[in-house]
């Protein structure tokens, strides 16, 4: 098919746009804009979500001028049209004021990371908060004392750098400094190494807190040699990186790894907001209280927060009805670097979003509103388009796909192997369909499975095993079909009718009539039959029934096994007749209601 030219006409595409998502634009079928993708060397699917430069290159080879939005830039475009700055200080230099560094603290797994947050919180002796932090918000403030000066820090309470990165990948910065956690007795391990990639990409400056000294066999000093390979060089190696030794456990030099903290920010940063502004930041966690609604807490950034104020945060909004700090404790206003609980929000937003206060209320939900669709439009044109095993097929008519891809994830090994063994085994039908296992698993089905399901249009196949925490949700709104098994030849049998395009077919109940019991009669041989009057619509025989009494089903699943007028049988009877039905079930009583209904194949859509 020849595709007409653009004309060097200007479409616009959302990142991580498809084909699919091109073809819409332009009234093109995606199928030939695989064709055209080929032709330019590329094997891509239609579904597939591209590069900004596989974009631009196919619309210069269909002379379209692609602009690709990021979704970064529809919202400053959504605030824009509201005369709305978002991420800028406004006013000039003499507005800016100090702020404190807010601190991520990461490493890899059980170097102590959890364990220093809760050190941390508890020695916050400069405050002198009676019973130190008591309540998990997402984030706290400690203070600290460097040259007879105290000094705030802000520490994100969840540890690790998948939060870090998760925000980072959506344009928001939360953290301008990274606390490096290594354990003296374990040395540099993956997760460290990716944790200094992942600050070094972000440009954070690093502090490293050289753990469990307490510990015998420890050995800092290896670590600082480590380190060095990083680029990670120690002041006493002649590099500008501090490290600083510390039991998390026995709570030994905290203090003088707050103070490094300061340090570093002082010398490498130059951490500055204007709090004479309308608040604006960023969400770190939120969630539903039964009680109080939507709790969210907030990270400022720059301006103040005010109880009162209109805020919109993601496509939550509201007015902020009350704040809670991290002792628990309501506040009225916050300052920048400070993390605290709102409370007003129409709804829950998602770790990240941003959140800016507004004139007003109508200016807040309109905001809100237009995000929410937003969303709701990309979550729809996702998922209409994922491969699930239900519309695998449709998928292979239109040419997207001759391949299934699968993701196995199972309880055991042994397990994953036989399914993934017999899967492929099964007989496609031909040399034009195949079945392909892209990834497979032990354990509880994970964000990077579905990330990878979702880029890769595969199928997630779960043998005894479930998605871990929020998962299920994510692969709803990412639109990834996981299927669940405990046995491993329904597995099979799923599959294969998918591949061969013989999924079972769907029913739907489909209402015939009712009819209410005037008489029982006892009937030998037969039992019980009901002398009944049809209500409405009509009674068939062989039709499938329920028993109400009172409103209550009683029972389910019978079937009209008899039905007569007079003495004769009868197919059918209308609407305001009597009739006799015998349903095989005894405990019939007058005015009880037979209910008949028919299933009916339902076609797939
Ligand atoms: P995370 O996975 O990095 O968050 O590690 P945790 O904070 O959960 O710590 C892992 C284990 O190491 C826990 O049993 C802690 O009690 C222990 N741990 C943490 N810090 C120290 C320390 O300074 N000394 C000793 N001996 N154990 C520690």
């Amino acid at each position: 098919m020849k595709i007409p030219s653009g004309n060097n006409q200007t479409i616009r595409l959302s990142r991580g746009a498809s084909l699919s998502d091109f073809g819409d634009k332009i009234d093109v079928n995606p199928a030939s804009l695989v064709q055209v993708m080929m032709h330019l060397g590329e094997m891509v699917t239609a579904t597939q979500s591209l590069p900004d430069e596989t974009l631009v290159l196919l619309g210069e080879e269909l002379k379209y001028r692609v602009e690709v939005v990021s979704p970064e830039d529809e919202d400053r475009e959504l605030l824009e049209s509201f005369s709305i700055e978002f991420g800028e200080d406004k006013g000039s230099d003499e507005d800016l004021r100090p702020r404190p560094p807010v601190v991520t603290v990461m490493g890899h797994v059980d170097h102590g990371k959890t364990r220093l947050l809760d050190t941390i919180r508890k020695s916050n002796v400069v405050s002198g908060e009676a019973g130190g932090i008591t309540q998990h918000i997402g984030a706290y403030q400690v203070a600290t004392e460097v040259d007879d000066v105290e000094r705030k820090l802000t520490f994100i309470d969840t540890p690790g750098h998948e939060a870090f990165t998760a925000m980072r990948a959506r344009g928001a910065k939360a953290t301008d400094i990274a606390v490096l956690v290594v354990a003296a007795d374990d040395g540099v391990k993956p997760q460290t190494a990716e944790a200094i990639d992942h600050a070094k990409a972000a440009e954070v400056p690093i502090v490293v807190a050289v753990n469990k000294i307490d510990v015998e066999g420890a050995d800092p000093q290896k670590v600082r040699a480590q380190m060095t390979e990083y680029g990670l060089v120690a002041e006493e190696f002649g590099g500008d990186v501090q490290f600083v030794d510390i039991s998390a456990l026995k709570g030994e030099n905290i203090d003088d790894l707050l103070e490094s903290v300061v340090l570093t920010s002082d010398a490498a940063l130059d951490l500055k907001a204007n709090p004479g502004m309308e608040a604006q930041g960023i969400a770190i966690e939120a969630y539903l209280d039964r009680g109080r609604g939507s709790m969210a807490t907030v990270l400022v950034q720059r301006g103040t927060l005010n109880v009162g104020d209109s805020i919109v945060c993601g496509d939550a909004h509201g007015r902020v009805r009350a704040m809670l700090d991290e002792h628990g404790q309501n506040v009225q206003s916050a300052e920048p670097s400070r993390p605290v609980q709102v409370l007003g929000l129409t709804n829950v937003p998602s770790a990240g979003d941003n959140f800016l206060v507004v004139k007003d209320d109508r200016v807040a939900r309109q905001i809100a509103q237009q995000r929410e669709a937003r969303e709701r439009f990309a979550q729809q044109a996702r998922s209409a388009r994922r491969v699930t095993l239900d519309t695998w097929q449709d998928h292979l008519k239109e040419g997207e796909r001759s391949e299934l891809l699968l993701l196995i994830k199972g309880d055991t090994s042994g397990s994953v192997e036989a399914l993934e063994e017999s899967l492929l085994k099964i007989d496609a039908g031909g040399d034009e369909v195949s079945i392909r296992v892209i990834g497979r698993g032990v354990g509880a089905i994970t964000q990077n499975d579905i990330n990878l399901a979702t880029s890769a249009d595969a199928i997630i196949v779960g043998f005894n095993v479930r998605p871990e925490g929020k998962n299920s949700e994510l692969a709803d709104r990412m639109g990834v079909d996981i299927r669940y098994y405990s046995v491993i030849y329904q597995a099979i049998d799923e599959v294969e009718a998918a591949v061969k395009g013989l999924l079972k077919p769907i029913y739907e109940e489909v209402q015939l009539g009712s009819a209410e019991i005037r008489e029982v009669f006892k009937v030998p041989k037969i039992g019980n039959v009901a002398g009944s009057i049809v209500r409405s619509g009509l009674i068939r025989r062989n039709a499938k029934a329920r028993l109400i009494r009172e409103g209550v089903v009683i029972s389910e699943n019978l079937n009209v096994e008899s039905l007569r007028r007079f003495k004769d049988d009868a197919t059918e009877v209308r609407e305001g007749f009597e009739c006799g039905i015998g349903l095989s079930y005894n405990d019939l009583r007058v005015e009880d209601v037979i209910e008949t209904y028919e299933m009916q194949e339902k076609p797939r859509d």
